[in-house]
C-alpha cells in the first residue's frame, strides 16, 4: 500500500494545493493532508480553521483524509506507516529549501521517499500569501481559493482587518 503525507501551512488551502491533492490521490492509495502548526510561521487562520478548509474541499476524494501535526514530520508520517511525503514546486524558488528538507528528512528517515509534484502551470504563481493579499483588496478570490471555502475565508479575513 502507498501511503503518502502532504504536509503545508494551508493558510488557506488554495486550488494549487488541491491540483496537488487531487494528482496524489490517483497516484497513492492513501494521502494524508497534514495541516501543520509551523512554529516559524504566524498563521492568519487557526489550525482548526485551516484544516476545517482543507476538510471542506477534498471530501470528494475517498483515500484523502485531513490531519494536524504538530512536530517532526518524518516522526509523524511514520505513525502513520506513511512511505511518501509529497511537495508541490513551483518555481526555481522552491527548490533550494525543498532540497534540503527532502535530504535531511532522508538521513532522518530513508525508508521515507519525498515525490515532488510540478504545479500547474496555471497555479505557478498562487500562493497562500497571494489569495489573502487578494482578499484584503476585496478581489474575487474564487479565482485562486476552491469555490466551496472562498465566501468564509473572506469573511473570515474581514472580521480580522476590523479586530
Ligand atoms: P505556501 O508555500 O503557499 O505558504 P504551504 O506551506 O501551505 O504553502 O505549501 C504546502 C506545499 O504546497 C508545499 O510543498 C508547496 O510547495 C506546495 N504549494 C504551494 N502552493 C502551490 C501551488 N500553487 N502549486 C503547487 N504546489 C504548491
Amino acid at each position: 500500500m502507498k501511503t503518502a503525507v502532504y504536509p503545508g501551512s494551508f493558510d488557506p488551502i488554495t486550488l494549487g494545493h488541491l491540483n496537488i491533492i487531487k494528482r496524489a490521490s490517483r497516484i497513492f492509495d492513501k494521502v494524508y493532508v497534514c495541516v501543520a502548526v509551523n512554529s516559524a510561521k504566524k498563521p492568519h487562520f487557526t489550525l482548526e480553521e485551516r484544516a476545517d478548509f482543507v476538510g471542506r474541499v477534498t471530501k470528494k476524494y475517498g483515500n484523502v483524509e485531513v490531519t494536524t501535526c504538530d512536530g517532526l514530520l518524518v516522526e509523524y508520517a511514520r505513525s502513520l506507516g506513511a512511505n511518501f511525503i509529497v511537495k508541490g514546486l513551483r518555481a526555481v524558488s522552491d527548490f533550494e529549501m525543498e532540497f534540503q528538507i527532502a535530504l535531511l528528512n532522508k538521513k532522518l528517515a530513508p525508508e521515507i521517499e519525498t515525490v515532488f509534484l510540478t504545479a500547474d502551470e496555471k497555479y505557478t504563481y498562487l500562493s497562500s500569501t497571494i489569495a489573502r493579499e487578494m482578499a484584503t483588496y476585496n478581489a474575487d478570490i474564487s479565482k485562486v481559493v476552491p469555490r466551496e471555502i472562498a465566501a468564509d475565508v473572506l469573511e473570515r479575513l474581514c472580521v480580522q482587518k476590523k479586530d
